[in-house]
């Protein structure tokens, strides 16, 4: 059962994805929901309106303990409320990617695009057309961080231990192969590996 958090955002996009993969889902508001997730989106929105979200429901310290043994899947606003450090004093982030990033980086939302992304997953290449909506750049990040994806030479696509940030939105383009990377294969590799 993965969890979309759905305080506030495209949540439901989220969840027409992993019903594509096949994969039950349901939306987390309250803190004693995490017992039943083996994996959390936090999807796009408004990182500022999300931070006061979080506070009001007293999530912060279930999202951060949920990350300690499971995967999380961040979009856009999820990104970066998954960073350490925020370019806004008004985001709380829930420090789960070691990255810095700065909110709203391409400009306004009239600045927003549709490209085609090269992205490099599980050892295969695949050309995706993805969408970015007041997208956030992640300016600074540790070195145990893999770039999944960049775009103009900034990363876009990333991942850190089981967790995986994506600075746009694969939700609205019907993509699934980041939340079945994020969910399903990371996890059937390593079993295959071991
Ligand atoms: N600009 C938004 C923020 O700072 C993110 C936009 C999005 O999620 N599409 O939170």
């Amino acid at each position: 059962m993965i969890g979309v958090l759905a305080l506030q955002g495209d949540y439901s996009k989220h969840k027409d994805i992993l019903d594509k993969l096949k994969l039950s889902s349901c939306e987390i508001r309250y803190s004693h929901q995490f017992n039943e997730i083996s994996g959390l989106i936090i999807p796009g929105g408004e990182s500022t309106t999300m931070t006061d979200l979080i506070d009001r429901n007293g999530l912060h310290k279930d999202i951060y303990s949920f990350s300690k043994s499971k995967p999380i899947l961040g979009t856009c606003a999820g990104l970066i409320m998954m960073a350490r450090i925020v370019n806004d004093d008004r985001v709380k982030p829930l420090n789960i990617l070691d990255i810095e990033v700065d909110r709203n980086a391409y400009g306004r939302q009239v600045n927003s695009f549709r490209d085609k992304l090269s992205v490099s997953i599980s050892g295969k290449f695949e050309n995706v057309f993805a969408t970015f909506i007041r997208a956030p750049k992640i300016n600074n990040m540790a070195k145990d961080i893999e770039i999944i994806c960049s775009y103009n030479n900034e990363p876009v696509a990333i991942k850190q231990g089981i967790h995986v940030g994506l600075a746009f939105h694969p939700e609205l383009d019907g993509i699934t192969l980041f939340h079945e990377y994020t969910f399903v294969k990371q996890f059937n590799e390593k079993s295959y590996a071991a």
